[in-house]
């Protein structure tokens, strides 16, 4: 049976050579994301080369990810590495401290802007919450804290402020720099790191066609702000990331499944593509089996409506990084089948309104494919537009995505129940285009003579936001 929910794993040490690549891609991973917080360009540069040879060699499409740093807050480094805090200690953060001269009395930190940026009762969260500061007063640049859950604290460890509120910019200057490797790798999706609001994605994706990219951007949801600003970010990215990680961090870990699921009806409801990250199968890192919870999270989310579920440590540095993308890939089946019963948006809503002609033709095609029974959906497209307007509708019946172009193939890879498929209309005769786009699901299996297949398509093959019909066809009917 085939997968609907796609699996985005994050490469690293443990998926940088072709055979570790290839046992993930073999595994089933639809799209690979580059975090750019690691590794320097060139390194990208060679990842990136191995990943299309790989996929290539596998006969697979693969999507790329590229994830820009942003400006995570960070403590800097300490003279021995790290330092053990108790509780009950004085603690300060200081940003004109030397970088090298941290200790157990206090340690520089890489935001000048952080003493104006905090208040006394402010409580600061270091290591992704493993300890706890009180603020109890600041003097010039040195913030003086109460240390109320210690622990050690080791060099460059994240800083996250409870509740939120640190007003430092989204798009760093490094980020500025990475984006024109983003761009330079031709990334389907670029994410951004803690966007505060709609301005910091439209700002990364001014800059990013600037550089020449033609990647979608993808927001990552890791701020109480974000939160805050839902409509506005989904309206101005193409998906956005439950980036848990940093996430149950500023907000409290309570909050976090409470908001998981507003996050994932609210892009379901807005046409927003959505990706669920960070701990799916955290324990995978370092054992061939998952836990229960996990199962029951990534299965949740998939139940939900996620569009894809992704990996992080347990692909770039795990011990088993095929076996948890093999685990996933059964988990999200497994849940699949049972989606009936849970799925939010099974069909058009009354008095649905749409803007325009293509997304019209989309969304109907998949009312009139789960009413007639048909057994795929055939979106001739040239950018992908049809195929995620389809995939924000539920069904089980497989979408396929025909397109020549081979960035609208990669793009799709993203999208819940959607095929890449490679598919050239405009050397076709005009009426020759079902017959042969229906021959191809034939030829892959995908169809047999007694199915109907529903195809969408533009009377301009090969322009753009034209698809303008629909026909349904006995697959008997039209291939001989
Ligand atoms: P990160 O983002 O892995 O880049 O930190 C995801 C998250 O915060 O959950
Ligand atoms: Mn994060």
């Amino acid at each position: 049976m085939s997968r609907q929910t796609k699996i985005v794993a994050t490469l690293g040490p443990a998926t940088t050579d072709e055979a570790s690549l290839r046992g993930i891609v073999d595994a089933g991973v639809d799209m690979v994301r580059m975090n750019l917080s690691h590794g320097d360009h060139d390194e990208h540069r060679d990842r990136e080369q191995t990943l299309r040879r790989t996929a290539r060699a596998a006969g697979r499409v693969v999507g790329m990810l590229c994830d820009l740093q942003g400006p995570k807050i960070r403590v800097e480094r300490f003279a021995g590495g790290s330092v053990e805090l108790d509780e009950g200690a004085a603690f300060f953060l200081d940003p004109t401290l030397d970088g090298d001269a941290g200790s157990s009395e206090g340690v520089g930190v890489a935001y000048a802007g952080l003493p104006t940026d905090v208040a006394p009762g402010d409580i600061l969260l270091l290591a992704d919450g493993l300890i706890r500061l009180e603020v109890e007063r600041i003097e010039g640049t040195r913030i003086h804290t109460r240390v109320t859950v210690g622990g050690t604290l080791g060099d460059r460890k994240g800083i996250n402020r409870l509740g939120g509120g640190l007003s430092v910019r989204a798009l760093t200057d490094k980020d500025r720099v990475d984006i024109k490797l983003a761009a330079e790798l031709e990334a389907d999706y670029m994410a951004v790191s803690f966007p505060r609001d709609g301005a910091d994605i439209d700002e990364a994706r001014a800059l990013l066609r600037e550089a020449g990219g033609h990647g979608g951007i993808v927001a990552k949801i890791e701020r109480h702000e974000a939160v805050e600003a839902l409509d506005e970010i989904m309206e101005a990215a193409d998906a956005v990331m439950i980036a848990r990680g940093d996430l149950a961090v500023e907000i409290g870990d309570a909050e976090l499944p409470g908001v998981q699921k507003r996050i994932m009806r609210m892009a379901r409801e807005r046409d927003c593509v959505v990706i669920t990250a960070t701990q799916m199968m955290q324990s995978m890192v370092d054992s061939p089996m998952p836990t229960r919870a996990e199962v029951l999270d990534v299965a949740n989310a998939v139940l939900d409506g996620t569009d894809a579920v992704m990996l992080s440590e347990e692909t770039a540095m795990g011990q088993y990084p095929a076996e948890t993308v093999g685990a996933m890939s059964r988990v999200c089946i497994g849940a699949e089948t049972y989606a009936d019963e849970t799925r939010p948006s099974g069909g058009l809503k009354p008095g649905v309104h749409f803007d325009r002609i293509d997304e019209a033709i989309a969304k109907t095609a998949i009312t009139t494919a789960n009413s007639l029974g048909a057994k795929a959906i055939a979106a001739l497209t040239e950018s992908g537009a049809t195929a995620m307007w389809m995939s924000r509708i539920g069904t089980d019946i497989p979408i396929y995505a025909l397109s020549e172009q081979p960035r609208t193939r990669r793009k799709v890879t993203l999208y819940r129940g959607v095929n890449p498929i490679r598919f050239d209309p405009t050397q076709r005769e005009h009426d020759a285009v079902n017959r042969e786009a229906v021959a191809e699901l034939k030829g892959l299996g995908a169809v047999s003579d007694d199915d109907l297949v529903v195809i969408t398509k533009g009377d301009l093959a090969g322009e753009q936001g034209g698809t303008n019909a629909m026909k349904v066809v006995k697959v008997s009917e039209i291939v001989r």
